[in-house]
This record gives C-alpha cells, structure tokens and sequence, in this order.
C-alpha cells in the first residue's frame, strides 16, 4: 500500500477503513481510462453512510466527488485524499407530483430521460446523450440539443465538508453555458426538477437523437466527449479542424478525424498524452485563430 493511503486509513473509523478502496486506478472510473491512483476510493451505502464517512473524515484530507468520470481527466500521479462515488450508491428517482420528479446525483442521466418519456414528461430526452449522472450534470450545467441541466432545476440538495446538509436554489449559483458556480466545498445529493407533461413522448426521440450523435460523434472510442467549450459564436470543433489538427498524435492519444473537438485514447495513451495534445490544440488554434479555447473537461490530480 502507498504511504499516502496508508495515512489516511490510519486517521479515519474502522468502520470506514475496512471498506474503502485504497491505490484505486482511475483507469477503471473514467471514460478516457487514463490516470493514476486515487489515494482512498468510497462508495457510499446511501446518503447517512455518505455523511458520516464525511463527518469522520480529517479535515486536512481533500475530496473529489465523480459520478461516471464522463468529463475527467486525473493526471498519472492520481488523486491525493479521498475520492467519493456516487454512481451505484446515491440511484433513488421518484415521481413527486405531475410536473415534479426527485433524483439523487448517483443517477445516470440515460436513465433520467428514459424514465420521463415513460412518466410522458418532457423535455428530458436530452439526458439520453449525456453519459455522466446527474451529479456530474448539475456541477457541469450540462445539456445538448437546446436542452439543459439547470433549466429544469427547482432546488438542490447540498453537503459540505462538516456533513451538514441544507437546500439550495438556483438563486445561490452562477449559472451559465457549462459554468455552475456555487458555495464553495458543497457537494450535490440530489435534485429537485421539473418537466412539462408530454404525454405522446416515447423512446424513438430518443433514440433518433442517438443515431443522430452517432452520424457526427465518435461514439464507442474512449473520450470525454467534447473538451472543450464553444467560444461565444463560435465551435470549437470548427476552429480546431480548419487549424489542420484531426487526426493529429501524441502517443496513443489523438484528435478524432469524426469530430475535432473530441479527442481519442485508442488505448494506451497516459494523461500526460491527453492534456499535452490538449495543450497543443490550445497553442495551435491561438496562432491560427487568435482565440483562446477553455476546456471544458474537468483536469484533477498529480502529475506522475
Ligand atoms: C461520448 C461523450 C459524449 C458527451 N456528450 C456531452 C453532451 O452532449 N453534453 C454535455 O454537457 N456533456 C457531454 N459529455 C461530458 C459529460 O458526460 C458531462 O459533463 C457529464 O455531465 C459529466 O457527468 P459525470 O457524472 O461523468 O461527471 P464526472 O466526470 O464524474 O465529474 C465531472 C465534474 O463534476 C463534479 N461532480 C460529479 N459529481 C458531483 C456531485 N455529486 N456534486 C458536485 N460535483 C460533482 C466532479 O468533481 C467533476 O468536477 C460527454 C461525454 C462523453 C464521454
């Protein structure tokens, strides 16, 4: 075990040590499968187990909360702290009146819009193509297809540091395009949202918005979707195709030839490949565009 690991096992409950992860390769918890261990990894039981493994968890040792790893990049030194799961632990979705459903942030967002077009609520098929939970969506603002997380938020529920949980509204964040800024060191355990009833909804929305993705997007190779956010007016994916770069290398690690603002790992390319073609993309489209592009992927870690 890693002294790392080690001394955080020494400082928490046995009830918790017994149970964590520790070393855990975030290969296994990203959708580019690239990255270095996590010092300590928790899948909570339900949302008590997950308050009082924060409770008793040593100020000094720092979180990072994932859902599905759909937009990370953890760097090949990993993470230091504690890594907290939702994804299989925080899954409770419930219908709480006509217009009004419940969801924990564990929550995959497939499975969110699959269930509003059965509930005949809408607009919500654009969660089908958002391959994250819906933890990951509220701290992303994520959305497609004119769709959007938090235009359907009524209110969220929030922990912090200390275990303590309350309720927010989107009156407490600064929200915009992929951008959610909120109190700092909350996390989300769940949503309140609304939707309107659509009562001729069913799956072939959906799934013609998939074929749909599927024609434009390299779906099926390891990525974190788009990495970078659209400059105002603008695509990314333009400016970094007309700068010469699909399909450009480095390592095991390269710039889809489907998509450019997607970036490929065909299989062994280390963090360090991904976020230095991310950096050359960046130094590539400034010289050829004279604009800045801001990645939208969530980098976190140490370097190896
Ligand atoms: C093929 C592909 C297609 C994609 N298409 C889209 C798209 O169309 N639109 C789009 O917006 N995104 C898209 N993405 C990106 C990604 O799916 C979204 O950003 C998604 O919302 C991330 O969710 P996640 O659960 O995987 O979050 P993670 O990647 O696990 O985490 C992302 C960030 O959210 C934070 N976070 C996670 N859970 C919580 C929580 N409970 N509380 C607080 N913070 C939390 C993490 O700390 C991290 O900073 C795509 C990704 C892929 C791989």
């Amino acid at each position: 075990m890693s002294g790392k690991a080690q001394l955080i096992l020494d400082a928490i409950a046995p009830e918790f040590s017994r149970r964590v992860l520790h070393d855990e390769p975030m290969t296994k918890h990203t959708s580019w499968h690239a990255g270095g261990p996590a010092d300590v990894f928790f899948t909570p039981r339900d949302v008590m187990d997950l308050t009082a493994f924060i409770r008793q968890l040593p100020e000094r040792v720092p979180l990072l909360w994932i859902g599905l790893g759909s937009n990370l990049l953890v760097r090949d030194g990993g993470v230091r702290g504690a890594v907290i799961a939702t994804h299989g632990a925080l899954g409770a979705l419930e219908r709480e009146s006509a217009t009004r459903i419940r969801v924990q942030a564990g929550v995959a967002c497939a499975r969110l819009a699959r269930q509003c077009v059965k509930w005949g609520l809408g607009p919500a098929e654009f969660f089908a193509g958002i391959p994250g939970t819906l933890g990951g969506a509220l701290a992303m603002n994520a959305g497609a297809w004119d769709g959007e997380t938090w235009r359907h938020v009524i209110d969220v529920e929030v922990v912090d540091r200390h275990g303590i949980r309350r309720t927010r509204t989107p009156a407490d964040y600064d929200i915009s395009y992929r951008r959610v800024r909120g109190p700092a060191d909350e996390w989300f355990l769940s949503a309140n949202l609304f939707f309107e009833r659509k009562p001729g909804a069913n799956e072939a929305a959906i799934r013609e918005l998939l074929e749909r993705r599927k024609q434009t997007q390299p779906i099926g190779q390891w990525s974190c979707g788009s990495v970078f956010t659209n400059p105002p007016n603008n695509h990314a994916g333009r400016l970094i195709e007309s700068a010469g770069l699909k399909g450009f290398r480095i390592g095991d690690a390269s710039v889809s030839d489907k998509h450019a603002n997607f970036i490929i790992n065909h299989g062994a390319a280390r963090a360090a490949d991904l976020e230095a073609l991310i950096e050359h993309v960046q130094r590539t489209v400034a010289r050829v565009h004279q604009i800045e592009l801001t990645t939208e992927v969530r980098i976190v870690g140490e370097p190896a």
